[in-house]
């Protein structure tokens, strides 16, 4: 008789803390954790944690609005990890049942990790490549192909420039009913391609497209949908950790969808860092075609109205954004910012109070129900520092807050802080960047 195999223990691992990214936001993490002791906290707010105590329950984890907690692994667990995942190809542990292994069986059809390019006029959208280094990185983590979905009219360049942002593979559908996005179009397409090579995680841009197409593809092909992720992982059972802020932006959820495949997510752009672009790297492009009856295909489009011509400013993709905040004391005053921005050759941005009061139009909103943004330089002008405005800019280069309250949690991420009067503070620098242009001496 032959001894029965014993299941191999899943390791939990030990929070540890990325002191860089907390943002001291009033011990949630000690809060959740369930042991004594385990989580003190710092004269800064931060979090010191108690490896030797730590259970692995993740919860503080969990409820970290700044993703600033991690679970760490030895390498002997990390090697573990890599065996279960390989052992078990999605099933459940150690399992015995019958339906658990049928489950098993059914996501182990789907393998690979795919990224939607989706572009404009053969223009690719930037967040299709941010997407291609985040799925890059899970790709890793799998052990399988990275792939992009290119789908258009004259793209198949669109394939060559995936290959240097990471792509292993590039699925293509050239024809002209793709010249522009029509959801049933695209649909189709998406679907078809799904139905023959069974991806299992697919990523789009949290973008006007990407969710209109997202919705529609997890509908038809009956999975899971997670919208505007600031964080996607590998657990340890090939399942798609999805992050999204939740209840308000109270909370960091982690969603799974841990019996359909594939899992799909969507994340707006500037979230995930953008990839190097290597050169010389290729892959293989897979030519797919889609047949498609345009008389079957209600939507037509007739006239495509740009950015350009609705004169609205691009936040999104600003290098230096001046923003200001209910501070500002009234919508007259946000001339002062502009004048700043213009001297910096930056744009202006603002918080949700100053949207809602109409000082401000609704495309220049940072944060968790506005924009977000990554640029080198964000200057938070009389913005309180609420999670949800943080969730929206915290990744900055560098951050430089102004603000008469000293204890604003706008100063927790800031790099560098001014406590004053904004109203004052702002005109001086402006002045004295004009002096700096015109050679004006100290
Ligand atoms: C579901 C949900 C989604 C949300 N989404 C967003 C979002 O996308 N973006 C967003 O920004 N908010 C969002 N909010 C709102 C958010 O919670 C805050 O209410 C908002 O960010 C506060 O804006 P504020 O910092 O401009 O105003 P306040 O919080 O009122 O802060 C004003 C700041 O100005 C300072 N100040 C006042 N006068 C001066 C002066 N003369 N000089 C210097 N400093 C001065 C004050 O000290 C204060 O810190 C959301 C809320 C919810 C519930």
């Amino acid at each position: 008789m032959t001894e029965a195999k014993k299941p191999i223990k899943r390791p939990r691992g030990k929070a540890q803390l990325s002191a860089e990214r907390c943002i001291a936001c009033g011990a949630r993490c000690q809060s959740a954790c369930p042991v004594d002791d385990c989580i003190e906290m710092d004269d800064g707010g931060s979090p010191i944690i108690d490896q030797s105590k730590c259970i692995g329950c993740v919860k503080c984890v969990k409820v970290c609005p700044a993703q600033a907690i991690d679970m760490f692994f030895t390498p002997e667990e990390q090697a573990l990890l890599a065996q279960l995942l390989a052992e078990r190809g999605g099933a459940p542990d150690g399992t015995d049942d019958p339906e658990a292994r049928a489950l098993a069986r059914k996501l182990a059809e789907y393998r690979g990790v795919w990224v939607l390019v989706e572009q404009t006029e053969g223009e690719a959208a930037k967040v299709s490549w941010e997407l291609l280094g985040k799925g890059r990185e899970l790709a890793d983590t799998l052990a399988v192909p990275l792939s992009a979905l290119v789908i258009g009219a004259d793209v198949e360049h669109l394939c060559t420039e995936a290959f240097a942002y990471g792509a292993d593979t590039a699925y293509l559908v050239d024809a002209p009913a793709f010249r522009f996005y029509r959801t049933e179009s695209y649909l189709k397409a998406v679907c078809q391609l799904v139905a023959k090579y069974r991806p299992e995680i697919i990523l789009m841009g949290a973008t006007g497209l990407g969710r209109d197409l997202a919705g529609a593809v997890a509908t038809a092909v009956g999975t899971g949908l997670t919208a505007d992720c600031t964080g996607l992982a590998i657990d340890d059972k090939r399942n798609l950790m999805q992050t999204r802020p939740a209840f308000g932006g109270n909370i960091m959820a982690t969603i799974m969808c841990d019996r359909f495949r594939p899992q799909m997510a969507t994340v707006r752009p500037h979230v995930m860092q953008m990839p190097e672009k290597g050169t010389g790297r290729s892959g293989t492009t897979i030519r797919e075609t889609c047949e498609l009856n345009e008389d079957d295909v209600l939507v037509k489009v007739l006239e495509i109205i740009g950015d350009r011509q609705t004169h609205s400013v691009d936040i999104g993709g600003a290098d230096l954004i001046v923003s200001g905040g209910r501070g500002m004391m009234g919508k007259d005053n946000f001339a002062l910012l502009q004048e700043l921005a213009d001297e910096l050759g930056g744009v202006v941005g603002a918080s949700r109070s100053v949207v809602d009061a109409g000082w401000m139009p609704q495309d220049r909103q940072v944060g968790q129900t506005g924009k977000t943004v990554r640029p080198k330089i964000y200057i938070a002008c009389g913005i309180s520092g609420a999670i949800q405005h943080l969730v929206g800019m915290q990744d900055s280069d560098v951050i430089i807050a102004i603000n008469r309250d000293k204890d604003a949690p706008i100063f927790q991420v800031a790099t560098y802080g001014i406590v004053g009067d904004v109203l004052t503070i702002v005109p001086a620098i402006t002045s004295r960047l004009r002096d700096m242009k015109a050679g004006v001496a100290e």
